[in-house]
């Protein structure tokens, strides 16, 4: 028997889990652990709450969770309730699925002035992750700007500029529609600091931008490279580069008729937030490619801000004693190996690319070199051990049946038009998870 601890619960916890079952079958049991007592990280605190069929995938995880072999160790967190030595004690594979939860930091003047938020908080806090639930961003200003030009920057200036019935079949939670009910934004600026081409803006998500109620997108022709020059652009790339040309032809009619801008603002570098104790404004400098790279030119302009979110990428966050890559916000590792006995797979391996997808085979390649490190297993403890010191502890692990009462309990309460509603507070999670009987 091999006996494998999965940390984290998201797209590479699963896969991974998945690719063991796939390797082993029955010669496997597979612990996933959770500091949260609800599964699926990046699916259900990261993934925009209006693209429910990305959500989707969560039921191939299910299908992997409602199996013997596989546990859901949830609202135990590693490295504070069990160290990663404890672990390594009783199993005889770890694998860190820890995603990249945390922003890579903005390091600009003024970056901490109030209501300049990363957009690892400001997604927390729309999709209900307890962590970032009482963010209470300030809506009531007139503009906001979006920093980077990525799918995540897509993602958030397309919720600030939904309107609430565009937010129908969504399950984004009642606290932030609320906020988003109430918003006097009417201009979002997303500020990208090289051009059109180098954006990583996959074309399902920027054409979205195109199909909104109240808003509509404005990109200047002079940003737009030769139309001559898309050709050596792979065809996604592409795609996304015509759709900013269909944008900047949009007719100053068609974009009268929406009363929110979303406006790209390219070869525009942040230099710093202005502000006394709020933010005020946003400091810019134009910048030219230099060899694919941003050079400042030295012109500054200014963008009144009430409201900033950075979407610049995120960052693992470190464990004590795990060797860490500081430059590149991951764990030092050799194709997954970072020490013996001690793994990571997905953001935590490889930092935050990639589709949800691509996980999957970094699930699968993680597997293999478990498989010619650790051979047929080992005497180690599993489960068995881990259940023991829970017991000691007094450890509150919620198991998938508990989740499963917490998800009938969230779709129970749900809007009429959403598919759940969503507990942001753990307590109101470990209650609805024990209801009927007591955790362990
Ligand atoms: P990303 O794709 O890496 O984009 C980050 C953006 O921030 C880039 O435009 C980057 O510009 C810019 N940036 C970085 N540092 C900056 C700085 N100091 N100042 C100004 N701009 C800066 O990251 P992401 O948007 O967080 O997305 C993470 C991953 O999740 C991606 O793989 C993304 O495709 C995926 N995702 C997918 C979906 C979806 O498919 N629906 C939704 C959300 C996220 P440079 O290029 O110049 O570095």
């Amino acid at each position: 028997m091999r006996h494998i601890a999965v940390i984290g619960s998201g797209p590479a916890g699963y896969y991974t889990a998945e690719a063991a079952q796939k390797m082993w079958g029955s010669e496997v049991e597979i612990d996933i652990f959770d500091r949260l007592p609800v599964p699926y990280g990046l699916i259900r605190s990261g993934v925009a709450p209006d693209h429910q069929s990305i959500k989707g995938v969560s039921r191939r995880y299910e299908a992997v969770a409602l199996s013997d072999n596989v546990r859901f160790i949830g609202n135990v967190t590693v490295g504070e309730d069990v160290s990663i030595a404890e672990l390594q004690a009783l199993y005889d594979a770890v694998v860190l699925a820890t995603g990249a939860p945390h922003d890579k930091p903005l390091g600009l003047p003024g970056a901490e002035l109030t209501n300049v938020h990363g957009s690892a908080a400001f997604v927390g806090w729309y999709n209900g992750h307890p962590q970032f639930a009482d963010l209470a961003p300030d809506l009531s200003g007139q503009t906001a700007v979006v920093i980077g030009n990525g799918n995540v920057a897509l993602d958030v200036a397309r919720i600030l500029a939904k309107t609430h019935a565009e937010f129908a079949g969504s399950d984004i939670v009642g606290l932030a529609l609320d906020a988003l009910d109430a918003s006097g934004i009417e201009r979002i600026v997303v500020l990208g600091r090289r051009g059109p081409h180098q954006i990583a803006m996959t074309p399902k998500e920027l054409g979205e931008l195109g199909q909104l109620e109240r808003a509509s997108p404005l990109v200047d022709p002079a940003d737009l490279p030769d139309p001559g020059d898309d050709a050596v652009l792979e065809p996604g790339q592409r795609k996304s580069v015509n759709l900013l040309r269909a944008f900047a032809a949009l007719g100053d009619a068609e974009r009268a008729a929406k009363p929110i801008t979303i406006e790209f603002d390219f070869f525009a570098a942040p230099r710093a937030i202005v502000g006394d104790d709020r933010v005020k404004a946003v400091e810019v400098e134009t910048t030219r490619l230099d060899n694919g790279r941003a050079v400042g030119t030295g012109a500054t302009y200014t963008i009144p801000a009430n409201l900033v979110v950075a979407c610049i990428g995120y960052q693992t966050s470190p464990i004590p004693g795990v060797p860490f890559e500081e430059s590149a916000g991951r764990f030092a590792n050799d194709e997954g190996r970072i020490l013996p006995g001690l793994y990571c797979v997905g953001w935590a391996r490889r930092g935050p690319s990639g589709t949800i997808g691509t996980n999957r085979p970094d699930g699968f390649s993680v597997v293999e070199k478990i498989a010619e490190d650790i051979g047929d297993g080992s005497t180690k403890p599993g489960r068995a051990g881990f259940d023991r010191l829970a017991d000691q502890r007094g450890l509150k692990v919620v198991r998938f049946r508990d989740w499963q009462k917490i998800d009938e309990a969230e779709q129970q309460r749900a809007r009429d038009d959403a598919p759940r509603e969503k507990f942001t507070d753990i307590d109101r999670m470990i209650e609805a998870a024990s209801k009927g009987q007591p955790l362990p």
